[in-house]
């Protein structure tokens, strides 16, 4: 299985990571709370790429077209 925290490949069955030494065995309810949090992630991001091609389309329109 895979290391929630490093995406270390571990052994199946140890409790440990053997690279970033965190537990390994989460509750099912953490692993959903961070599936959320990277979604959100997700869609954050998008929403900041939009923002900036609006910030740099009002820019090239302020400066009086492209060159
Ligand atoms: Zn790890």
């Amino acid at each position: 299985m895979k290391c929630y925290f490093c995406a270390f490949e571990t052994e199946t069955g140890v409790l440990v990571c053997s690279a970033c030494s965190r537990d390994i065995v989460a509750p099912a309810s953490v692993i959903a709370e961070r599936d959320d949090l990277v979604r959100k992630l997700a869609s954050a991001r998008e929403e900041l790429l939009r923002t900036k091609e609006e910030i740099k389309a009002l820019t090239r329109r302020g400066e009086g077209g492209e060159g």
